[in-house]
């Protein structure tokens, strides 16, 4: 059933629902770890093998221009991806370069000034050091 709403999202968006667009979606939506399209080739070969580097990239192109993942600019080393479309912020950890969900608050998150506009998206980074990678150095 899944399968069959993300086709009809992807038709939706004004996608062809390809073997390679669905795919690479649906890994998408089963991780939280913002993958990097490396990192979205060497999971989804596992199961698709003939999945070449290039269709990767310009999938992840395609979907992220169609709104149905967010492309991500956190890591300044590489382009992030992930499927979550809810309204959440990242903070990016500059020692393990692991990119986590914020959540904030909907109501209050972008203030007064921005009444009388339409806000289309909003993306709001963080960096610093996460709470594992301190607890590290204090051990050290
Ligand atoms: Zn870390
Ligand atoms: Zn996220």
């Amino acid at each position: 059933m899944r399968n069959v709403s993300r086709s009809q999202r992807l038709r939706n968006l004004g996608l062809v629902p390809t073997i390679q667009r669905l795919a690479i979606l649906e890994y998408l939506e089963s991780t939280r770890s913002h993958p990097t399209a490396e990192q979205v080739h060497s999971e989804v070969t596992k199961e698709h093998p003939s999945i070449s580097k290039a269709t990767v990239y310009n999938t992840l192109e395609a979907l992220s221009k169609a709104g149905a993942v967010l492309k991500l600019t956190v890591d300044r080393t590489a382009a992030r991806y992930d499927a979550d479309l809810e309204p959440h912020a990242h903070f990016y950890c500059r020692t393990c370069g692991e990119v986590l969900d914020v959540t904030v608050d909907k109501e209050n998150w972008l203030g007064e000034r921005l009444a009388g506009h339409r806000v289309e998206s909003v993306r709001t980074y963080a960096y610093g050091i996460c709470e594992s990678c301190l607890a590290n150095e204090n051990e050290e």
